[in-house]
């Protein structure tokens, strides 16, 4: 597998062909921006806590039945993806009311939005995404009635995958945004879902746990970034069976070895 030319760049992103047939490389860069790239900045390490946080989400929605544009990773920052022809929409789902429908509607802060709320905004920097609704998206031609139920009925099965993962973690997952594309007649969940693209809210002090913290300057924001990777991504590392501290504290207790890598914890 070799990088080929630059095929696209974005704000935080940077898209590269491949020598293969329908594979491309996306780089995720240290670069973070808000307000419509307003407040540009370089953080160290960003992309890579982005990328952990996107493939660790990829390959948890794919084993229970998302398709994905996620094929693996080549190093920290690199992901090997399947091509896609990006249907211009950001499709947002929210639990909870914060951000732009706070600002918009008449909606206090923190409300819970139950059913969820779907959003759907069009993807262009220089209209500053103008939200769509359903006779917009055909009538521009961006997706057919089909596809739209589809892209919605996939948007809520990740969205309540995504509140059970987040909520194991302690974690409200607040909204998000995502983004679809079509390969041949399959539509893929593509781009990324990571602290730059979920609002996240710590469960007990309801601490902003994304990028809200660089938006509104409320504290450190790699450091932030840096603990959601290992909240979020602990998940997997629980399933694997480790010896339960109180029976491990007994056996050292006892003087006697503790039990055997990999068989610790079974019953
Ligand atoms: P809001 O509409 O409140 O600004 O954003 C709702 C959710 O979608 C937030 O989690 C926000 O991070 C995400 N979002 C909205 N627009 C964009 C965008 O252009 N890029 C990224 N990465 N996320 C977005």
């Amino acid at each position: 597998m070799k990088q080929k030319g630059l095929l696209y760049t974005g704000k935080a992103k940077s898209v590269f062909r491949t020598d293969v047939k329908g594979q491309l490389i996306v780089e995720f860069r240290d670069d973070i921006t808000a307000f419509d790239g307003g407040k540009k900045d370089r953080l160290k390490n960003k992309g890579s806590y982005n990328a952990e946080v996107s493939a660790f989400i990829f390959q948890y929605l794919e084993k229970n039945g998302v398709k994905t544009h996620f094929l693996q990773m080549l190093d920290p920052r690199r992901m090997l993806v399947r091509e896609l022809s990006m249907i211009p929409l950001e499709v947002i789902v929210r639990n909870v009311a914060a951000g732009s429908i706070v600002r918009n509607y008449p909606f206090k802060e923190g409300t819970k939005l139950n059913p969820p709320v779907i959003v759907i905004d069009y993807k262009d920097d220089s209209r500053h995404d103008p939200m769509l609704n359903d006779d917009l998206i055909v009538a521009l031609g961006l997706a057919t009635p089909t596809e739209l139920e589809a892209v919605k009925k996939t948007a809520l099965k990740i969205n309540a995958l995504l509140v059970k993962l987040m909520a194991a973690q302690g974690i409200t997952l607040v909204d998000f945004k995502i983004e679809f594309g079509r390969g041949g007649r399959t539509i893929y969940l593509g781009d990324e879902i990571s602290m730059d693209s979920m609002r996240l809210w710590d469960k007990k002090t309801k601490e902003s746990l994304d990028k809200d913290v660089y938006r509104f300057d409320r504290g450190d924001v790699m450091a932030t970034y840096n603990r959601v990777v290992k909240r979020i991504t602990k998940t997997a590392a629980r399933k694997k069976p480790v010896a339960k501290p109180r029976v491990a504290a007994k056996l050292k207790a006892a003087g006697k070895k503790t039990a055997k890598k990999g068989t610790a914890g079974k019953k």
